[in-house]
């Protein structure tokens, strides 16, 4: 968003680590067929069927990320929330921004008439149950979606919308590894970049790191800017059920939201989980399942690509009340007690070790950072989510446009 923005007054280049983005596009139902031989024993092995695709594991979650042209948004599925809360605690009003996202991006909630029996029961027992479930706004061509449960798996149809639309027309260069910024005072001065064997350095007048949460703090660090070890990760949990002819695989996911203290429900297809844990060997039109997504204390740190993330017992907690919740859903749905199993704890929002402080509210700039220099991604967010943050990353990167836009004409 920072690139498009910068594009109409500045020459932008946009250096990316990954290639250009290839959905997943093997037979799923073919591929369940050899989960019993042992074929899938470790969830990183996803890389060879979805290369943009990356896992990392840590002691009690897996982290997934995107690598790739649109990085993470690929394997997003287009939830388009507002989810400012902390941004405005500390006095940054990204009111205008909000509206601008609304106007210029295809966000709709007009889905629910294509809801499967499956999603409608569910719908039904969350508000008999007071948890108020509300459609989730998304970023989707509605038209063009197929309803085929593929969103965090890349989209057949390019039907969900992601940033790979906004780099459209700009000068981007693939298989680019940004190492490191060097320093000079309070200037920065070239950015060292690999790509394959060949190593170089580009020179520019006002450098914008969006390597996301995961990838900006090494590049940061490297460049003898300190980032802190507030990582958030915004833990995600499946509680599911077997239940005949859910047919759940073919659904939009995440269609509607229930928003809790700290956490939030949403019924949810969990393919690694499908693929990759045991407890999930069941006939994929057979499954119905319900994630938890949770805001988690900002304790972690990320160093050289690896997540150091333990969940606090505060966490935990708010974990647990989740899964009761998620329970008594599926019990009401006509789920056994007994046969209620959960999914492999994953995570998919880092962000937080830069976190933007009230100092900053109206610079949005770090005076850790040289002055030209710029983090438009979740790592400058102060707290964490519990929510899809990718809309208010993007309000993040409009205003840092306009704000360096408004410095280069004073010049
Ligand atoms: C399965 C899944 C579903 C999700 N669903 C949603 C959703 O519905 N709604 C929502 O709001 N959020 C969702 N998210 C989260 C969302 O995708 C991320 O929060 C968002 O993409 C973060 O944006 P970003 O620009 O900070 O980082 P990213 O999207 O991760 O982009 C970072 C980019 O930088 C590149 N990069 C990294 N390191 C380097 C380097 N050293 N040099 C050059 N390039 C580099 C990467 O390849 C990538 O292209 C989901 C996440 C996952 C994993
Ligand atoms: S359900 Fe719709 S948006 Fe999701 S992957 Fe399928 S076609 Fe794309």
């Amino acid at each position: 968003m920072a690139a498009k923005m910068l594009a109409s007054h500045f020459e932008v280049t946009v250096l990316e680590e990954g290639k250009a983005f290839k959905p997943f596009s093997l037979p799923l139902e073919q591929l369940a067929k050899f989960r019993k031989t042992g074929l899938y024993f470790d969830e990183r092995l996803i890389q060879l069927l979805l290369p943009n695709m990356r896992i990392d594991r840590a002691k009690e979650m897996i982290m997934v990320y995107g690598r790739g042209l649109g990085g993470t948004t690929t394997l997003a599925t287009g939830n388009a929330v507002r989810a400012d809360e902390g941004l405005k605690k500390i006095g940054v009003n990204l009111d205008e921004e909000f509206d601008e996202l609304f106007q210029e991006l295809p966000i709709t909630t007009d889905h629910q008439s294509r809801w499967s029996k499956i999603t409608k029961q569910t719908f039904q027992v969350m508000q008999e149950m007071g948890l108020d479930p509300q459609p989730m706004p998304k970023l989707l061509h509605t038209k063009e979606c197929r309803m085929c449960g593929h969103c965090s798996i890349g989209c057949p149809t390019r039907a969900k919308w992601d940033t790979r639309e906004l780099l459209e027309g700009l000068h981007v260069q693939t298989g680019c590894k940004v190492v490191k910024i060097d320093v000079d005072g309070h200037k920065a001065t070239r950015v060292h970049v690999r790509k394959g064997m060949r190593q170089f350095t580009m020179e520019a007048d006002y450098i914008i790191v969006a390597a996301g949460g995961y990838g900006t703090p090494d590049i940061l660090r490297n460049s003898g800017i300190d980032c802190q070890p507030t990582l958030f990760v915004d833990p995600v949990l499946c509680v599911a059920a077997p239940m005949e002819g859910a047919h759940q695989e073919h659904q939009l996911l995440m269609p509607f939201v229930s928003r809790r203290e700290r956490y939030i429900i949403s019924p949810y297809m969990d393919w690694l989980s499908f693929f990759f844990n045991k407890q999930w060997y069941k006939p994929m039109s057979g499954i119905a399942s319900l994630m938890i997504k949770l805001a988690d204390t900002e304790q972690g740190d990320v160093h050289g690509g690896h997540m150091l993330k333990t969940l606090t017992e505060t966490d935990h907690q708010y974990l647990k009340h989740g899964v009761d919740d998620c329970r008594e859903i599926l019990l009401r749905m006509g789920a056994k007690e007994e046969e209620i199993f959960l999914g492999t704890l994953n995570a998919g929002h880092p962000g937080g070790m830069l976190p933007l402080t009230a100092a900053e509210a109206e610079t949005l700039h770090s005076p850790l950072l040289p002055d030209n220099v710029y983090v438009a991604d979740a790592t400058i967010l102060p707290q964490a989510l519990g929510l899809p943050p990718m809309l208010t990353i993007m309000a993040l990167a409009k205003r840092i446009a306009k704000l360096i836009t408004k410095m280069e004409e004073k010049i």
